[in-house]
Parts: structure tokens; sequence; C-alpha cells
């Protein structure tokens, strides 16, 4: 199994995006952002999230630096700020950070998510930061769309909330 087969295969697995990010406790020069789709939910109770993190990405470090970290998942408008924080075209006048439980979080994403890191757990080239979800909120729109190596919104029809 080539690295090219994993991409093109993986690629065909549509995920949202999410804005992970973190900093020294209320410091805003320490904020470190990134863009990840390698993000999921794991556990209701107690409440459980994890993201693999390359273990050459900066981030990688820096969450093991300040033990929490947070997750904004992207709606369907903000694909410059996703391609901002994946090191392609700067747009620093869209990045505008809310702070939750002394963790920065992106203005504008559809939910956001301050997290404690319980567990890293190394595997292969990246690293798995399970993180308790200390605060959260969320807000109504369409999602920002990772899929085959491009970016969509989805629109939803109907109730986006079928389980009411
Ligand atoms: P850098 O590359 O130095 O920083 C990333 C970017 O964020 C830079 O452009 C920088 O200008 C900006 N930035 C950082 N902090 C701030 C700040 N405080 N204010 C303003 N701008 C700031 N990699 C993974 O490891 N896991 C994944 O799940 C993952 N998913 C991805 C999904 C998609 C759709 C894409 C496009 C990329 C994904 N990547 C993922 C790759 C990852 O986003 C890049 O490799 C990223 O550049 C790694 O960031 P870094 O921590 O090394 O820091
Ligand atoms: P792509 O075609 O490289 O990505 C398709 C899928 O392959 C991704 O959704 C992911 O599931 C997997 N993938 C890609 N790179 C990976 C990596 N280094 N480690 C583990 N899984 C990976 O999409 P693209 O538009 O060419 O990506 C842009 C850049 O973002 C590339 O440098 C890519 O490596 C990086 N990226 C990294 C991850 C990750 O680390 N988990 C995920 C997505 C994209």
């Amino acid at each position: 199994v080539t690295a090219l087969h994993m991409r093109k295969a993986l690629g065909r697995f549509a995920s949202g995006v999410t804005i992970v990010t973190t900093a020294e406790c209320d410091d805003e020069d320490s904020v470190h952002g990134m863009t990840a789709n390698a993000f999921t939910s794991v556990s209701l109770d107690p409440p459980l999230v994890l993201v693999s993190i390359a273990n050459r990405a900066k981030m990688n470090d820096r969450i093991a630096e300040t033990g929490k970290y947070g997750v904004s998942i992207l709606a369907g408008d903000q694909e410059p700020v996703s391609l901002h924080f994946a090191g392609a075209a700067q747009q620093p006048d869209l990045v505008r950070f809310v702070w939750r439980r002394g963790v920065p979080l992106l203005e504008g994403a559809l939910v956001h998510l301050a997290c404690t890191v319980v567990a890293s757990y190394p595997a292969g080239d990246h690293t798995l930061h399970v993180g308790r979800v200390e605060q959260l909120s969320y807000d109504d729109g369409h999602p920002l769309v990772f899929y085959t190596g491009s970016f969509r919104s989805l629109e939803l029809l109907g109730r986006d909330e079928p389980w009411g």
C-alpha cells in the first residue's frame, strides 16, 4: 500500500474541516493554529474527542506543551480560513479568536470545543491526542466539507437536525 493510494482511498471519506488551536493560558501571543480533518468523536460519557496530528507539525509539540487544544468546526464560507491554517494562501485579516477555558477558537465556526488532553498515543508518523471536552457551543449553518482533495459546501435540505 503506497502513500498515494492511501490518500486516494481515504480522500473518498468525506469529512468536515476543523482548525485545531492551542495557546499558553490566555496568552494571545502564544496562539498557534492548524487545519485538520483527522478529527473524530470518541466517547459521550466522559465526553472525549481526538485529533491526529503529524509528528512533524509544529502543532504536535505545542499541544504536548500546553496540554489542551480547541477544535473549531468550519462553516461552508470558511475555506479561506482553512487554507490559511494549512500554510497555503495567507489571509490574516480573516483570523479572529474567541477564548473559552483558556483556549482560542476561530470566530465564525459552526462548533467550538475546548479540550484538555487526557492521553496522547504515538501512531506512525502522527500522534493521536485524546481530549476531554470541557466546554462546547454550536450554531446552525452549513459545514465546510473536504472530499477527494477539494473543498465543498454542503447545502442541507429540509431540517438540519433530524434527531430534533
Ligand atoms: P504552520 O504550518 O507553521 O502553521 C499553519 C498555518 O497557520 C500558517 O500558515 C500560519 O500562518 C497559520 N497560523 C498559525 N498560528 C496562527 C496565529 N496565531 N494567527 C494567524 N495565523 C496562524 N495535518 C495533520 O497533522 N492532521 C490533519 O488532520 C490534517 N488535516 C488537514 C486537512 C486539510 C483539509 C488540509 C488542507 C491540511 C491538513 N493537514 C493536517 C495539514 C496541516 O494543516 C498543515 O501541514 C499545517 O501547515 C501544519 O501546521 P503546523 O502546526 O506545522 O504550523
Ligand atoms: P490529499 O489528497 O492529500 O488528502 C486526502 C486524504 O488522505 C486526507 O483526507 C487524509 O485522509 C489522507 N491524508 C493525506 N495526507 C495525509 C498525511 N500526511 N497523513 C495522514 N493522512 C493523510 O489532500 P490534499 O488536498 O493534497 O492535502 C493538502 C495537504 O494537507 C497535503 O500536504 C496533505 O498531506 C495534508 N493533509 C494531511 C492530513 C493528515 O495529516 N491527516 C489530512 C489531510 C490533508
